[in-house]
């Protein structure tokens, strides 16, 4: 396609700062860029209509807050976020940077709502959120929809269908990018850039060098477009690498679910009311563990570990009102026997297993909204709280598979999102925020809605620095 006298327009300008990406990290740098003077092109790969990335698909965010609000039920300090930060991650962080991402978090949601967004009423049930996360009203899609606003009105100029194919480095700063818009190849040079176009979770070659042939079995739950082009060609060109490439935010998901993009409504929040067995019909992990958003992220990654990567949970009519339902039905049965058969699952071990799990499980007082005293003894894996015997049919079912929302392997930055090299100087002109380069803070593990926080504070901590670099 001929790029649109629109397009044409934009490309005869002159342009300070440049920022690679379409999501939530991009537009934070690029509205605060903008803001302090610069000048801002933004190249987003995705046609406009799946513009926004994987930010486009969340729910929420995580802040630091010092008393509840309209949106929030009570307080969120910073010792508090960094002990939750430091037990997902078993340590694995930079608390610098860490420390640096929550204290900056604490005005978020004032910035947002100033930049458009609107937050809903707390929300209340089994997401145990309703404290420290603020809910977008609109979801992603109105948050995306609400900065393309604020950031057209502000002068951004943004160029979607251009995707971002090189970058031209010398002795460790940026010159130029090459990228490709509706099959035009074209140069656009500038005084600094800021890459904030994702992990390469859609990459599955990528993926395949470090998982090898279970890879083929991953789904990928957010943006075909993160593919990671921009992170080889930094790691190719002298960027200091960050992070385990095996790390990465994964979630059992329906397995059901398209290749990519399916979004958030392919997770199955039902693992902590019933039971998991693989396709041997075992029981591999404690499904109840822990509160949800506090476990959700291992699970793609105890899937991914399992014969064929294909995992099954069961759980009975007791429990299936408890949690978000799927987009697609559950597999539903009369019998245990017959819910293995639709599984195709052997029917004596799947009944086997839920025996010995019903045998175990000792009478308690069940509570969803707490850590209950609903237990097994005696068996292995154990099942902390939740378990209840499955008993009342019918029985419903639901095959997953390891749903990869984003990976951690990405660049290293300062705390003034500058990229370092890998002789540990930091390249002037070249920032990096989100995901490309959030495993600086999570060496791995995970917690709800602190992804959109580390694109946010990255995002406005780049578009700052860029500014200041550019305008100085
Ligand atoms: C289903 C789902 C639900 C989620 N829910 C939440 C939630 O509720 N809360 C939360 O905090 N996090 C959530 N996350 C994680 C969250 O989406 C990410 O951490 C965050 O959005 C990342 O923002 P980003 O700007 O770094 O990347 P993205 O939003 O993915 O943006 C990257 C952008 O870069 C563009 N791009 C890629 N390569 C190029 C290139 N070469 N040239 C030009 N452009 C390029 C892409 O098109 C895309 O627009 C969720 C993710 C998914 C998939």
């Amino acid at each position: 396609m001929a790029s649109t006298p629109h397009d044409a327009d934009t490309l005869s300008q002159t342009f300070d700062l440049l920022v690679i990406g379409g999501g939530n990290a991009a537009l934070c740098a690029a509205m605060t860029a903008q803001a302090a003077g610069a000048r801002v092109l933004l190249l987003e790969s995705a046609p406009i209509e799946f513009r926004g990335g994987n930010s486009r698909h969340t729910r929420n965010l995580r802040y630091m807050h010092e008393r509840g609000n309209d949106h929030l039920t009570g307080p969120y300090l910073e010792d508090e976020f960094w002990d939750d930060l430091n037990r997902v991650t078993g340590g694995q962080t930079n608390e610098e940077l860490a420390r640096v991402t929550i204290r900056q978090s604490n005005n978020v949601g004032e910035w947002m709502t100033l930049h458009g967004v609107n937050f809903q009423p707390a929300m209340r049930g089994t997401l145990h959120l309703a404290r420290t996360n603020g809910f977008f009203l609109g979801g992603g899609k109105a948050l995306i929809n609400a900065y393309y606003r604020t950031a057209a009105k502000l002068g951004v100029r943004i160029l979607y269908d251009a995707e971002v194919t090189d970058l031209e480095i010398q002795d460790g700063l940026f010159k130029s990018a090459t990228f490709v818009s509706r099959g035009l190849t074209q140069k656009v040079r500038t005084k600094a850039v800021v890459l904030a176009s994702g992990g390469f979770q859609a990459n599955l070659d990528w993926l395949k060098e470090y998982w090898g042939p279970p890879a083929d079995n991953f789904i990928i739950r957010g943006t075909p477009y993160n593919k990671g082009r921009m992170l080889r060609v930094l790691l190719d060109q002298g960027a200091k690498p960050v992070g385990d490439p095996r790390q990465c935010h994964a979630v059992a998901i329906d397995a059901r679910a398209p290749k990519f993009d399916g979004g958030i409504v392919t997770r199955l929040d039902c693992v902590p009311f019933g039971i998991v067995v693989n396709k041997e019909a075992r029981r591999f992990y404690d499904e109840g563990e822990e509160f949800w958003p506090k476990r959700y992220a291992i699970w793609g990654r105890l899937v991914a570990q399992q014969p064929d990567q294909i995992a099954y949970a069961v759980i009975d009519s007791k429990s299936i009102d408890l949690f978000m339902p799927s987009v697609f039905p559950p597999i539903e049965a009369a019998s245990i026997e017959e819910m293995a058969a639709k599984m195709e699952l052997d029917p004596a071990a799947l009944k086997e297993t839920v025996a010995a799990f019903n045998g175990a499980v000792r009478p308690g007082r069940f509570d969803s909204n707490d850590l209950d005293d609903c237990t097994t003894v005696g068996l292995e894996p154990a099942k902390s709280h939740w378990a209840r015997p499955l008993d009342r049919p019918p029985y419903y079912g639901y095959p997953l598979r390891p749903g990869i929302t984003f990976t951690y392997l990405g660049v290293t930055v300062n705390d003034r999102a500058q990229v370092i090299l890998q002789d540990d100087r930091p390249a002037a002109n070249i920032f990096a925020a989100g995901e490309i380069m959030a495993g600086n803070i999570l060496g791995k593990g995970y917690m709800a809605g602190f992804g959109m926080t580390i694109g946010t504070v990255f995002g406005r901590i780049a578009g700052k620095e860029a500014a200041r670099h550019v305008l100085s």
